[in-house]
């Protein structure tokens, strides 16, 4: 937008699930924004909370067992969490697209993948099946397909060639919001550097603003503005990619990047860290990372660190930041 609001604004979001081991917290007070033409990247660990966070963007959490207890979801400064299902159905794919890690989950198997792409315009464009026709052509060669391939099926196709039909029908609509989890995880790495081209030249032409949901640091350094990193269901620090790679804060975002921070880990993927992701049906009381963080003191046991600000568009949630807190990280606290 030109006007300043940005073009998806998550404030507050707090997702849970009720399920006969309890009640899982899967997000919990989650708030980021994207501006049009701006890729962030979502980064952390399996069951961190990612794609919850990202199908909640899609107002596609399963309820039962999965309820929207509290936040706003504003895309283009309107809350799409007062929308009616009906009106919900018309912003998917109109406003808001999705790439899954898997193509096949996507595509159908029994259809050509002109078809598949054709549908989605005449559903949300309204054109004719002619002009559908021309259009689909024109998606499949943006994704670097020649258009005459409109006429095969899935199973004709490479996984690096099914994730571009996927992305073509997921960008069919000119979407303003792009959500991609995981979307070069299942290809392989030549496949992948193509398919990351293809979305970056994308993103410039259109002026998309994307959500990446990912593991890949490299893939993170190569296309993300914005950076946000992910543990327990919270966004534990958030910033441009400098501030992330270069000026990491949060012990979790050091221990992901290794004790160097430097932009040539550009090609590293998410180092292993001791110890494991807590049960978010039993988050531990005070900061979530504390049985894993090595600057753990009593206060992180019993305090819930708040959102500091360290500049305009980087913030962290540790008690270290926090005036008046007593925790530092300047020395590593003695674990009992
Ligand atoms: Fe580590 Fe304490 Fe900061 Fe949490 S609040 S990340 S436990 S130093």
């Amino acid at each position: 937008m030109s006007n300043g609001i940005p073009e998806l604004k998550v404030e507050n979001l707090v997702v849970h699930y009720r399920t006969e081991d309890g009640l899982v917290r899967a997000v919990n007070d989650v708030s980021f924004e994207v501006q049009r033409g701006a890729t962030m990247g979502l980064v952390g660990e399996t069951g961190a909370g990612k794609t919850t966070t990202a199908l909640a963007m899609m107002r596609l959490i399963p309820s039962p067992p999965g309820e929207m207890v509290s936040g706003r979801i504003l895309f283009a400064g309107k809350d799409i969490m007062e929308y009616s299902e009906k009106e919900m159905d018309k912003v998917r794919g109109d406003t808001v697209s999705m790439v899954f890690q898997d193509p096949m989950t996507s595509l159908n198997p029994v259809l050509t993948v002109g078809e598949q792409i054709a549908e989605v315009i005449m559903l949300h464009q309204h054109l004719s099946r002619e002009e559908a026709r021309r259009k689909t052509c024109e998606m499949l060669e943006l994704v670097g397909i020649p258009g005459a391939r409109a006429e095969e099926y899935p199973h004709q196709f490479s996984g690096g060639m099914k994730q571009r039909v996927v992305i073509a029908i997921a960008l069919a609509c000119n979407p303003q919001i792009l959500i991609a989890d995981e979307p070069t995880t299942a290809l392989d790495v030549t496949i992948q550097a193509q398919v990351l081209e293809m979305m970056r030249g994308l993103k410039k032409q259109f002026s998309t603003a994307m959500i990446l949901i990912t593991h890949d640091l490299g893939v993170v350094a190569d296309i993300c503005d914005m950076v946000a990193i992910m543990y327990a269901g919270r966004i534990i620090e958030y910033g441009t990619l400098a501030d992330i790679f270069d000026d990491f804060k949060h012990p979790y975002t050091e221990g992901l990047f290794g004790s160097l921070p430097n932009l040539q880990k550009r090609h590293e993927k998410l180092k292993p860290i001791k110890g494991l992701m807590p049960d978010p049906c039993s988050l531990p009381e005070g900061c979530y990372f504390h049985p894993r963080c090595k600057y753990a003191t009593d206060a992180c046991r019993k305090i819930r660190p708040e959102r500091t600000y360290l500049s305009e568009n980087h913030y962290v949630e540790c008690l270290a930041y926090q005036e008046g807190s007593g925790v530092t990280l300047g020395e590593e606290a003695s674990h009992e």
